[in-house]
């Protein structure tokens, strides 16, 4: 794999009964991009960011990660080595806080008991005052940090998927897989998003996004890949994969939003 691609997929096909959701799907993403990945609807985009994620495991095929095949890795594995998620529907704990639900990513784990766990440990409250700064820091950059003591129930569509990146960001990851990230965010949080992303962009890490508002895509990535059927049908900038006939009639009619 070339040193300039953070991600590479070779091969990738993954089956739901006699549905075909990737197949043998190959691609990259270049390290410091932010490269998009839209195609309509079931054309395989989520799949692929769960394979990639370790969360749904491929029939055949690779991913490389950094330079380790990362294909049989179990997702917390892949987290700590750099590689992280944010999910279309937020996966926030409504009852805990947003301070908490962000402490919670930082102990790689997503369940209210861990965190009571987490925080009786003495060895971990030594780590807490640090973790709590972070989580502060990184609340405060998402612009939510005056939710921080509210129960994460309380967050709006567009809080919610803040906080997601928020929590993504507590292991420092290199390369971040965002799932849908402007769906059901009002608009003023979509620029908030874009800013966000942005600077996290500006500081070294590497996003690879799944969206259907093509505004924003055309704002952000500088890369594109169109998948149709469960591969890449072409793949360039915004304006060369917009000016393809075959994308223009297939793809870009039903923009929304
Ligand atoms: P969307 O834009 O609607 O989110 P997508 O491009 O993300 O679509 P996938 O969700 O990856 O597409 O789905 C690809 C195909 O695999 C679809 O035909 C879908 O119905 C099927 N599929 C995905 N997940 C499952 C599952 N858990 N069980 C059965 N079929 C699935």
């Amino acid at each position: 794999m070339s040193n300039d691609n953070i991600l590479s997929v070779t091969g990738l096909s993954k089956h739901y009964g006699g549905v075909a959701a990737l197949n043998a799907c190959s691609l990259t993403v270049r390290r410091g991009s932010r490269t998009a990945l839209i195609g309509p609807n079931g054309a395989g985009k989520t799949t692929l960011l769960s394979v990639i994620a370790g969360s749904v495991i491929q029939d055949s095929g690779t991913v490389l990660f950094d330079g380790h095949d990362i294909s049989h890795l179990r997702p917390d594995e892949r987290a700590r080595l750099g590689l992280a998620r944010t999910f279309q529907i937020a996966r926030e704990l409504g009852r805990l806080t947003v301070l908490e639900n962000v402490l919670l990513a930082a102990a790689g784990s997503n369940d209210e008991s861990a965190l009571s766990a987490l925080l009786r440990r003495g060895q971990l409250r030594r780590r807490q005052a640090e973790q709590i700064e972070k989580a502060s820091e990184l609340l405060n950059r998402a612009g939510i940090w005056h939710m921080a003591n509210s129960p994460a129930s309380d967050l709006s569509g567009g809080q919610k998927k803040l906080l997601e990146l928020a929590r993504a960001l507590m292991l420092s990851p290199s390369l971040i897989l965002l799932d849908e990230p402007a769906a059901g965010v009002a608009p003023t949080l979509v620029r908030a998003m874009i800013r966000f992303v942005q600077e996290l962009s500006d500081s070294g890490i590497t996003f690879a996004i799944i969206e259907h508002d093509m505004r924003l895509i055309e704002e952000l990535c500088d890369q594109v890949h169109v998948l149709a059927e469960g591969a890449p049908l072409i793949s360039g900038t915004f304006a060369e994969v917009s000016s393809d006939e075959r994308v223009l009639s297939a793809y870009l009619g039903t923009t929304h939003e």
